[in-house]
């Protein structure tokens, strides 16, 4: 078991003495709180944590970070809260330690394949400091290396985890020896056959292969010697999952898997071109294999990773595959992330062909001028991982959507239907508007109605191309549904006026050629023309009539469409098949009024006087004439002010003389004027403008009374 003065040695060498007893005291804390609590081994608890701070320590990590891994578990595990850790160990290490426990509450759900990726991102998206996924990777290899103790069944469940999720993170974040481990271990537990198998081969032509390699290793240092370059060879049997993949994807047997062993020359210069120099060494002592080689130094992997690599036929008409590379890259190449977190130099040669190693080289260029590693940290972080949000469905699949993205979006993601109908959200079981933002590890669950259709606000919430585009298309169907409607409906009542039923010509030859001649494609978007008013009702008639019967379009006497009065609310329906009729607020017209209609957009038509001001700022071509049709005792509200004299009892008078004509009076209001003039408006709900004016004069025959008039707005 280790101890703690084991990892304050392993740190001692890069660590000042105030770290060392942060990291002491953090011990202490840990001890304490994880106090009597087991790991499925039977040992104490406080051995997993002090074995993840190790792996830390030996990937020189900032006290924090090693800190960090001591207190890894408390929240989650024991009563400890953030605030505590925060207390005692600063507002970075809570940071740290409220990043991991976020993390490990997420677990890896679906065994679907194409969710690992997302799952991948999600977590690298919730580790909001590098140095909190560095933590749980380490977290990963100890849990790897005691899996053991499990029942089978989460056995394959966390090694499945680790093979689709950590290990991928590792490998991007290029730390190679957590990619190798977790792999390895993982594929013990998830193929144990295929994996026996393969170790009994490999050890099985253990000695042979020892003697080879040394042999291999011998040539290709005298010969580097030779030409002046310094540095060592390594030679190693590939790992398991390596070998075990290569045999699935290329369909061979074990026994051809030539490049079991890899070679490593690793150069003590720090200059790019001894690599290229120690290459040209082994291609003149070995025939190079064409199109094995790769040049990962001019085009480095997106993780930072660079080397040569070859394949050359051996002193034995074998291949082998060689990598050369300077100690530097090696280092990089093996704790990736880690060693840059270490690394003070400035690496100035990385290539140009990858953009993210472009922006990697920029990080590494603001870190020199900033020399903050945590700045250096969360830049990288932005840098890596472009801005998007994973949430989870109800039943624990990841969705990515970019920041900002709303339920809305989410909704739509699912399906149009579930889009259009979408009312609401809940949010980790809470109620949401539809304009939430959504956060990393959300879990959304959508809200629909039958029947709800997307609102106008939701063009401005939703930012997935995918939702707007449905929501455009929807209120586009919509408009149109609702101009074809209307348009049908005025071209009935034009047909009407000359004894003609329009049903009877929507199929003719003659409708067509009308749409044609038009330039419209069919009946329906003819119908969407008239209802826009673009295509006037009268000119699509006239070619239905006999010559005789078309007068100029101009002079024809507009027929007046009826209009059938609102309800007692004022609003009115109908009349005319589902057309919405309205009357406009600003000359509130009354039945006698002169009016006109005027075609709004997907929204009816709305009536106003032809006195109304406002009528001059409306297209003319959406005008329509109408007429009253009034059947039944209906009332409108209508304004009226009077100014009397101000004297006792003339609002009394008026209000009489108002209800003697049974007109109900639904506001009034009075004031008073300094030259002794009341103003008295009045809301009145009247039949028509025949009673209007018929009250009207009876009041002016009131004494007191200077002036009656109605009063329009707007
Ligand atoms: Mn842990």
């Amino acid at each position: 078991m280790l101890r703690i003065t084991d990892i304050l040695e392993k740190t001692q060498s890069y660590l000042n003495q105030e770290d060392l007893e942060k990291i002491e005291k953090a011990y202490v804390f840990s001890a304490t709180v994880h106090q009597g609590q087991l790991r499925l081994s039977g040992e104490p608890y406080l051995t997993h944590p002090m074995e993840v701070a190790g792996i830390l320590a030996d990937m020189k990590m900032d006290a924090a970070t090693i800190v960090t891994g001591l207190l890894h578990d408390t929240v989650e595990d024991t009563l400890t809260t953030l605030e505590q850790v925060s207390d005692n160990f600063g507002a970075d290490v809570a940071q740290l330690v409220d990043g991991l426990t976020k993390i490990s509450r997420i677990t890896f759900g679906s065994q679907e394949e194409r969710q690992a990726e997302n799952f991948r991102k999600m977590i690298l998206a919730m580790s909001t400091d590098i140095r909190v996924l560095l933590v749980r990777l380490a977290d990963r290899v100890h849990n790897m290396r005691t899996l053991q103790y499990h029942p089978p069944e989460k056995q394959q469940f966390i090694a499945r985890e680790t093979l689709e999720l950590y290990a991928p993170l590792a490998n991007r974040l290029g730390i190679n020896w957590i990619k190798v481990e977790l792999e390895d271990l993982a594929f013990l537990y998830l193929y144990p056959e295929a994996y026996q198998e393969i170790r009994r081969r490999v050890d099985k032509k253990k000695e042979q292969r020892l003697a080879y390699t040394e042999e291999v290793k011998g040539i290709i240092s005298q010969e580097i010697a030779k030409f002046g370059l310094k540095g060592e060879v390594e030679g190693r049997a590939k790992h398991f999952f390596s070998i075990y993949n290569k045999m699935k994807s290329q369909g061979i047997d074990f026994d051809e898997v030539y490049d079991l062993i890899a070679f490593r020359i690793i150069l003590d210069s720090d200059q790019d071109k001894s690599c290229y120099e120690a290459l040209s060494v082994v291609h003149a002592l070995w025939k190079p294999v064409p199109g094995r080689f790769k040049d990962r130094i001019a085009m480095p992997k997106a993780n930072g990773y660079r080397s040569l690599h070859t394949t050359v036929i051996g002193p034995y008409g074998e291949r082998v595959e060689i990598q050369i590379r300077t100690r530097e890259m090696h280092e990089w190449a093996e704790e990736g992330i880690a060693a840059h977190w270490r690394y003070k130099e400035k690496r100035s040669k990385l290539g140009a062909e990858d953009e993210q190693i472009m922006r990697l080289r920029e990080l590494l260029e603001v870190q020199q001028d900033s020399g903050s590693p945590r700045e250096f940290m969360s830049n990288l972080k932005m840098a890596l991982f472009p801005d998007e949000v994973y949430v989870f469905t109800p039943n624990g699949d990841v969705k990515a959507f970019p920041k900002g993205a709303t339920p809305i979006d989410f909704a739509y993601s699912i399906h149009t239907d579930v889009g259009h109908s979408c009312i609401g959200a809940k949010v980790n079981r809470n109620i949401v508007p539809l304009k939430y933002e959504l956060q990393n590890g959300d879990t959304v669950e959508i809200i629909t109605q039958a029947g709800h259709h997307p609102g106008k606000d939701w063009l401005k919430w939703a930012v997935t191309s995918r939702a707007r585009s449905k929501i455009k298309n929807w209120i586009k169907t919509e408009e149109r549904k609702k101009s074809i409607e209307l348009g049908r409906d005025i071209l009935e009542r034009e047909f009407k006026k000359h004894n003609l039923k329009l049903s009877q010509f929507v199929k003719s030859e003659q409708m067509k050629k009308v749409c044609e001649d038009n330039g419209v494609g069919d009946i329906d978007d003819l119908m969407a023309h008239v209802g826009y008013g673009r295509i006037s009702a009268r000119h699509v008639v006239n070619r239905f009539l006999p010559e005789d019967l078309v007068k100029p379009e101009e002079k024809v006497e507009k027929p007046k469409a009826k209009v059938t009065p609102p309800s007692p609310m004022g609003i009115s329906l109908t009349g005319i098949d589902d057309v919405l009729v309205k009357f406009a607020k600003c000359c509130a017209p009354i039945p006698g009024d002169e009016i006109v209609g005027y075609i709004s957009r997907g929204r009816g038509i709305t009536i106003h006087t032809t006195q109304c001001p406002n009528l001059a700022e409306l297209d003319p071509e959406r005008i329509l004439e109408v007429n009253w049709n009034v059947k039944g005792k209906e009332t409108y509200p209508v304004h009226m002010r009077v100014v009397c004299r101000d004297k006792k009892g003339v609002l009394a008078e008026v209000s009489s003389a108002i209800s003697a004509m049974d007109i109900n009076i639904s506001h009034a209001e009075v004031e008073t004027t300094p030259d002794l003039r009341a103003i008295c408006d009045f809301q009145l709900d009247v039949n028509d403008l025949e009673q209007l004016n018929h009250l009207m004069a009876s009041i002016r025959k009131l004494k007191s009374v200077m002036t009656v008039e109605r009063l329009r707005r707007g």
